[in-house]
């Protein structure tokens, strides 16, 4: 007899599918569904229905007409009824079997001592009976088999979910573990590292094979502030097993090259029913950035107050001088005292204006007005202004003819020419000589700023483009700055698609060049074959 044809792809090693196949197997049944309860529903384990070879689409049906029959309950766990044909048909079901011995629908209610599971819905030939209704339903042996037979299905059907639930969970977990950003290290109650996860390699430089089963001590090398190890006595973990609470606590951990950085760790402890420990997962955060990040504000107060102190001691001295009331100056002497209180004004301005612009970078408020701009016209109109303000430096420009347009924000390539422009002349001591140059790609038009000063050693060049980044050298140290010019311009040439860098050979001198794109692509060249 052909029943009918599932469309609904079961898994056959599905405990849950076996189970309730089984389960409808035995009430004599071809085909149905198991629905878990609302209250035993668990979103973490599977669907809510078990199909067993049923049409999916013939779920519905099936349910809206369950749902208007008589229910099983505790005391009368399995109902059975007669379908009508059309409802048999909507099922998906062969005409022979509909046209023939009719169809029936049993509902079995499934529950433990947790409580109801679900209802099991089959349906079978209206001719078959299971072992259980073979006599009357006063039978005493044969109801209490059945009941025997739900708890059981319903203990086993719950287990199934159980397990369905844990591993999503683990799962879960494996994903958590593999992909967290936080180091996180799992061990033994001997201390043996049992897990390592991916960003605990990325951090020590150790590969989980060649750690695994080591002692977590040896690897990590924990020591304190002041360098001395922190051994067995001090272990976070033993603290942890022995009930005390490890939340953040700093110290520093060596990685596989030797190299010492701060972290901050947590362990929680994994305990076995009677209490005892079992495993300790330490998660390890990396302190470096948030150090860096603390350097960098204490630096940037230091250099802020000393850059503002400067100025305003200076105008403040000049300005009482002139303002003594015994005092009587030539106005060659006022003159210069005026100048130099300008400047002094110039240099407020100028930090407070490069602190202001500093902080919109990081808001991320940089407006940009894109034009086209004439380069070589900007360039030389600068270098005439800086060879007026620097009569003692040398300006020379190579600038190849015709230079193409590019597109740019005029009044902020000024900003970044005169930057550079003005570093090139303070970290060149004695008579600064500086070359501008510029050069035309297919793509962009680079323009270098080279000067032969002072120079900046390998190790300094990247972090000369972070934020209040100053070099320790005693030029660049006596020279006022707070370390701000070069973020800003590299914040400028970026946000116009372009590269800024440098090549320096320490007491040779630097080269700075940015780029930027060009108005009009060159044309590709023609390939003749
Ligand atoms: P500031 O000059 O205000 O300190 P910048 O961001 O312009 O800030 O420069 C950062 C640091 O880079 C400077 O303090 C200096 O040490 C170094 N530097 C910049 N330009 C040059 C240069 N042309 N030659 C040597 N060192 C430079």
């Amino acid at each position: 007899m052909s029943w009918f044809q599932p469309q609904h792809v079961e898994d056959p090693l599905d405990q849950m599918t076996v189970l309730v196949g089984r389960a409808i197997q035995l009430l004599r049944g071809e085909s149905g569904v198991f629905v878990v309860s609302n209250e035993a529903f668990d979103p973490q384990s599977s669907a809510e229905y078990t199909l067993y070879h049923l049409n999916k689409a013939a779920v519905p049906f099936l349910l809206a007409y369950v749902q208007e029959s008589m229910q099983p309950n505790t005391l009368h766990p399995l109902v059975v009824e007669t379908i009508p044909p059309e409802l048999a048909r909507q099922l998906g079901l062969a005409e022979e079997v509909v046209e023939g011995q009719g169809v029936e629908c049993g509902s079995l209610a499934l529950y433990d001592e947790a409580g109801p599971l679900g209802t099991l819905y089959f349906l079978r030939l209206a001719t078959l009976r299971s072992c259980f209704e073979r006599y009357s339903n006063e039978d005493d042996a044969e109801q209490s088999a059945l009941h025997l037979f739900a708890t059981q299905l319903a203990g086993s059907l719950r287990f199934a979910l159980r397990s369905q639930a844990l591993v999503k969970e683990q799962g879960r977990l494996a994903a958590i573990f593999q992909y967290s950003t936080e180091g996180i290290l799992t061990v033994d109650n001997a201390l043996r590292i049992i897990d390592f996860n991916p960003a605990m390699e990325r951090l020590t430089g150790w590969r989980e094979n060649e750690v695994l089963g080591q002692f977590y001590i040896k690897v990590l090398r924990p020591k304190d502030r002041q360098g001395n190890d922190l051994g067995l006595q001090d272990s976070a973990v033993l603290q942890a097993f022995a009930g005390q609470e490890v939340v953040n606590r700093e110290m520093f951990i060596c990685a596989r090259d030797g190299q010492r950085f701060a972290v901050a760790v947590t362990v929680s402890c994994v305990r076995s029913a009677r209490g005892e420990p079992m495993n300790g997962i330490l998660n390890v955060h990396d302190l470096t950035r948030e150090l860096q990040q603390e350097e960098q504000r204490s630096t940037f107060i230091s250099v802020i107050s000393h850059e503002l102190q400067t100025p305003i001691a200076i105008i403040k001295g000049y300005a009482s001088t002139l303002a003594r009331a015994d005092a009587r100056f030539d106005s060659k002497t006022i003159r210069s005292r005026l100048v130099a209180i300008e400047e002094e004004a110039d240099r407020l301005n100028k930090l407070v204006g490069n602190l202001l612009y500093a902080s919109r970078i990081q808001a991320n408020g940089l407006q940009m007005d894109i034009t086209t701009l004439d380069l070589e016209n900007l360039i030389r109109s600068m270098a005439r202004r800086l060879r007026a303000k620097h009569p003692e430096a040398q300006i020379e420009l190579s600038i190849p003819p015709h230079l193409p347009a590019v597109m740019a924000d005029r009044e902020r390539i000024e900003e970044v020419l005169q930057n550079l422009l003005d570093n090139a002349v303070k970290y060149s001591p004695g008579k600064p000589e500086i070359t501008v140059a510029c050069y035309v790609t297919g793509e962009e038009v680079i323009v270098s700023i080279i000067d032969t000063g002072m120079g900046i050693a390998l190790r300094e060049q990247e972090q000369i483009f972070d934020r209040f980044h100053r070099i320790g050298e005693p030029l660049s140290q006596s020279t006022p700055g707070a370390g701000l010019g070069l973020y800003i311009c590299k914040a400028i040439i970026e946000a116009h698609g372009g590269r800024i860098w440098v090549e320096s050979t320490l007491r040779q001198g630097s080269t700075f060049s940015f780029s930027l794109p060009r108005e009009e692509k060159a044309p590709l060249p023609m390939v003749v074959f």
